[in-house]
């Protein structure tokens, strides 16, 4: 089978970094605003705010970058609001191929109506399951898990963690830190990271993608991540000379190899964020060459304007990969998801591997 959007969109894919407010369809933003009286959006119609959207985060300006979560938070407040965008969410990644998806959200951002911290969980759960039954129902099953997130500038991840572990056995599968960080590293977080580690619980950070190694470092020597959200900065730890089979690999780069440590790569995103410089100067290939645990992740579809789908295909078409590539970064992500081993297996050996086949021919 020729490797094209449309074939890609066939082939079964896990997706481990998505933010639920990064990704909303621009009609619901603009029907949400309306629903709940918000008057903040920057254009009128969808395409000027899907526009709208996508120019910003490609302005290089993080303040502009950044204000496009202003806008998409602001109408994520109430319980309608929450349900139909989770709900939108795993609708959109099952058309997209997507048979297994953790997405994060930090909850501490949608209390401006009133809402608990559990209600927010509740809801969102809610819309995720709902997203689920109707991908089902429309013949692209999909299990949809969350993460919740803690933000790095403020004070709640220890409030975050203790969220997430109340909610572990209804969906919630995970806790992350995300934010700016430059002068708010992960150490700042420790009594989450050790509430969550008391009770071995999943957690992924947010490290090396604006900042260096020395994020990447903190992240795994003192608050013990799983994964590495993006992590794209790993390449300061590796020296390449001359070809990659002299690649020299320093202690950090060693260890996060060594031990598989996956790396969630958003190529698109880290384009636009200034981690790597442009896709094909983008370190996926290097890592991917180093036999690195990689995969691939969307990080925000609606400012990227992008899918799973679209990401691989930007991959195969800078770096030339086949479906067993493709196959190999799926299985790389399945592995690494949060969820019981036995249920990861269940998705590798019944649904991605047989996907793969039939694609491979
Ligand atoms: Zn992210």
């Amino acid at each position: 089978m020729p490797l094209n959007l449309a074939s890609i969109r066939q082939a079964p894919k896990a997706l481990l970094h998505d933010h639920l407010d990064g990704g909303l369809r621009p009609a619901t933003v603009l029907e949400l605003a309306e629903d709940c009286g918000y008057d903040g959006l920057p254009a009128a119609d969808a395409e000027a705010l899907a526009h709208w959207f996508r120019e910003a985060a490609d302005s290089g300006s993080l303040v502009r970058y950044l204000e496009t979560f202003d806008h998409t938070v602001a109408v994520m407040q109430t319980p309608d609001g929450l349900r139909r965008v989770a709900r939108e969410c795993a609708e959109d990644l099952a058309a997209d191929g997507v048979v297994y998806a953790e997405i994060r959200f930090a909850p501490e951002q949608h209390l401006e109506r009133g809402l608990t911290l559990d209600e927010v969980v509740e809801h969102t759960l809610a819309g995720f399951r709902q997203g689920e039954q109707l991908a089902a129902e429309a013949g692209r099953p999909i299990v949809v898990r969350c993460l919740l997130t803690a933000m790095r500038h403020a004070a709640r991840s220890r409030e975050i963690a203790e969220l997430a572990v109340r909610w572990r056995s209804q969906g919630v599968c995970g806790f992350d830190i995300a934010g700016a960080e430059a002068g708010y590293p992960p150490t700042r977080h420790l009594d989450a990271f050790e509430y969550l580690r008391a009770n071995h619980a999943h957690f992924t950070i947010h490290a090396g993608e604006a900042f260096g190694l020395p994020s990447i470092h903190e992240a795994l020597a003192f608050c013990g991540s799983d994964r590495l959200g993006h992590g794209v900065r790993i390449t300061d730890d590796i020296d390449v000379p001359g070809s990659i089979e002299d690649a020299r690999l320093g202690v950090v780069a060693n260890y996060v190899r060594d031990k598989r440590v996956p790396l969630e790569l958003c190529p698109s995103s880290n384009v636009q964020t200034g981690a790597a410089p442009s896709l094909d100067k983008h370190p996926f290939d290097l890592l991917a060459r180093l036999r690195f645990r990689v995969t691939v992740n969307t990080d925000n579809r609606l400012m990227s304007d992008t899918s799973m789908s679209r990401e691989m295909l930007k991959l195969v078409q800078t770096f030339g990969y086949g479906w067993s590539d493709l196959e190999r970064f799926t299985i790389n992500a399945m592995k690494s998801a949060f969820i019981p081993f036995p249920e990861r297996l269940r998705i590798i050996d019944d649904i991605i591997k047989p996907g793969y086949a039939v694609l491979i021919g």
